[in-house]
């Protein structure tokens, strides 16, 4: 008979589900959790922050299709990782967080770290439990990887108090758990199906959403055959970008507003009518616009519209069936006709007014000429990490996905400090290919230490930071005479110094060209690198037809 404790049982566990990665902050008492899961061959990547853990674990999730967990010790370290969690609800991502807690025969004494774990995460829980017994680690284990994986995804929390971790049992009496098999890929009910296809044959002006479900879902292949099938126009939401390449000639992203506004008819696929999405509601939509939905959540359908066809499933197995329909009796929406001009029309006057912006010489620089020089300078496959207010939504804009899952931004709860967390992620997942992380100098400043681990672990990461002294923009130099505004961040600062203090190559840049040469280099060296961009602390969006959130 030997012994085995709860460490090495979580680890063992974690392994046979599948997990490849845990990123985390150790210390008492999940030190040797980590421990554990490296013997099993799970890569465990030391982060220097529970949140930046917990956001790299979840891109994880998303990228790779499987179970990725964060780790961090009880009480201040699993609250870290709380807001980080509740992105992954937000964005509908799997992963499990694994927090530490105090001893339970220590509960109420003022145990060392204690704190409401469980009541603090259930409500951006799909699944939260105490593991209450060794024998049942695996049990709980692979209940919280059905849970993130299976249907919407979403984030799951186990809690170990000390003694479970730390203390033995007789392997045998280990109820050990195989895989939960891949997620089931329902296919929605045909007659939604023919009601769908005939719907769309009605629109005079259609339109199709593509969102970051379809990403998850691995869609792509069936999304571009459906594209290609029906030339339907289309818009990709922001992490829906590169399900389809953006340069596909069905996109009408550089028309958005106009394109939402006007559409009778959107087929949502896997996309929300959200905040990002204006409601569905005007003044940003057309009143009674028909939708048609796709989901994997039954409830989703009809939110703040409601649907007049709604299609339950896995995108990847209804966007099949929607196709082999299209086989049977193919349709494809005219060439030539109103709408395909109107919107025609708009991209070319919309691309016309932004094309002086993206070639402009001037010195301090605005945000889109170095976006152009970024949009030149990537690789095709490079994974893009974006945040930060303007930086994210004129980067959005400018820059160019081709392939699925390798755009990673502030999503659907508009979190700043997500950016190196996702970009480590995207580092240690894809170690062959270039990770861009552009950020803003305030969203940088959220989690912007954890450059450490990129060096650490040379990552082929580069970091962009458009640097503009403030949150928005702040003042071009402090005057101690004054009370400083509560945007302002320390003008022109040397962020390229805190990669160099871990052996990263540091680039400060004033100039298009500047920033283009140190863009080549730092992409072509596959090696850790921020590159500081300075900007005009008064530069702004092209104006636009709506403000912000259309109040
Ligand atoms: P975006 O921000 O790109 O618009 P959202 O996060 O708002 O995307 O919406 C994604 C939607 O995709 C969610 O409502 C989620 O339930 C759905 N979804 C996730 N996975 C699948 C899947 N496999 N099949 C169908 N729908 C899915
Ligand atoms: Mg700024």
């Amino acid at each position: 008979m030997a012994a085995i404790d709860g460490a090495a049982i979580t680890a063992r566990a974690l392994k046979e589900q599948g997990v490849e990665y845990v990123y985390g902050v150790v210390g008492i008492p999940v030190t040797t959790i980590a421990i554990e899961c490296q013997k099993v061959g799970i890569k465990y990547v030391g982060m220097r922050h529970e949140q930046a853990a917990a956001y790299a674990a979840q891109a994880t999730g998303y990228m790779t299709g499987r179970l990725s967990a964060a780790l961090c010790v009880s009480g201040p370290g699993m609250l870290n990782a709380v807001a980080a969690f509740a992105n992954a609800w937000s964005n509908c991502w799997p992963m499990l967080l694994i927090g530490g807690a105090s001893d339970s025969d220590q509960r109420g004494q003022g145990a060392f770290q204690e704190a409401a774990q469980l009541e603090t995460i259930r409500p951006f829980a799909k699944y939260a439990q105490v593991v209450d017994s060794q024998a049942r680690i695996p049990a709980y284990i692979e209940q919280a990887a059905r849970a993130a994986l299976y249907g919407r995804p979403g984030p799951t929390y186990l809690e170990y108090p000390a003694e479970v971790i730390l203390s033995s049992v007789e392997e045998e009496t280990v109820n050990w758990k195989p895989a939960a098999p891949p997620a089931p890929r329902p296919m929605a009910d045909p007659a939604a199906v023919a009601a769908a296809v005939s719907a769309l044959k009605t629109a005079q002006r259609p339109l199709v959403v593509v969102g970051k479900g379809a990403a998850w879902s691995r869609a792509e292949d069936e999304v571009r055959e459906f594209i290609d099938r029906t030339k339907l126009p289309y818009l990709a939401s922001p992490m829906g970008k590169g399900v389809i390449p953006d340069d596909d000639k069905n996109s009408v992203a550089a028309a958005r507003t106009f394109a939402l506004q006007n559409t009778d008819l959107v087929f949502l696929v896997g996309a929300r009518l959200n905040w990002i999405m204006h409601f569905g509601l005007p003044p940003r939509w057309a009143p009674n616009v028909r939708v048609i939905q796709l989901d994997i959540a039954a409830e989703e359908i009809g939110t703040n519209v409601p649907a007049e066809v709604g299609l339950v499933g896995d995108i990847k197995a209804v966007m099949g069936q929607i196709n082999a329909e299209l086989e049977k009796e193919p349709w494809q929406f005219g060439q030539e006709n109103d709408w395909r001009d109107a919107l025609k029309e708009k991209i070319t006057t919309n691309q016309a007014n932004t094309e002086p912006m993206l070639n402009a010489d001037d010195v301090p620089m605005g945000y889109y000429r170095p976006l152009r020089e970024l949009r030149d300078a990537m690789p095709k496959d490079a994974i893009l990490v974006s945040e930060g207010a303007s930086t994210m939504d004129i980067g959005r804009q400018v820059l160019n996905n081709y392939l699925p899952r390798t755009r990673l931004d502030a999503g659907s709860f508009g979190t700043m400090g997500v950016g190196p967390g996702f970009a480590i992620a995207a580092g240690v997942v894809n170690p062959d290919r270039v990770t861009i992380d552009l950020e803003g100098d305030s969203g940088f400043g959220f989690d912007g230490m954890e450059v450490e681990v990129a060096c650490r672990l040379n990552l082929p990461i580069v970091f962009v930071v458009f640097n503009n002294n403030g949150i928005g923009g702040g003042p071009a130099k402090l005057d101690p005479s004054r009370p400083l505004p509560p945007n302002a961040l320390y003008p022109l600062a040397h962020y390229e110094k805190v990669i160099e203090a871990f052996g990263g190559d540091g680039y400060y840049v004033e100039k298009p060209e500047e920033f283009r040469e140190a863009l080549d280099k730092a992409i072509s060296n596959r090696r850790p690198a921020l590159i500081n961009v300075v900007l005009d602390p008064v530069a702004r969006r092209r104006p636009q037809q709506f403000a912000w959130l259309t109040r």
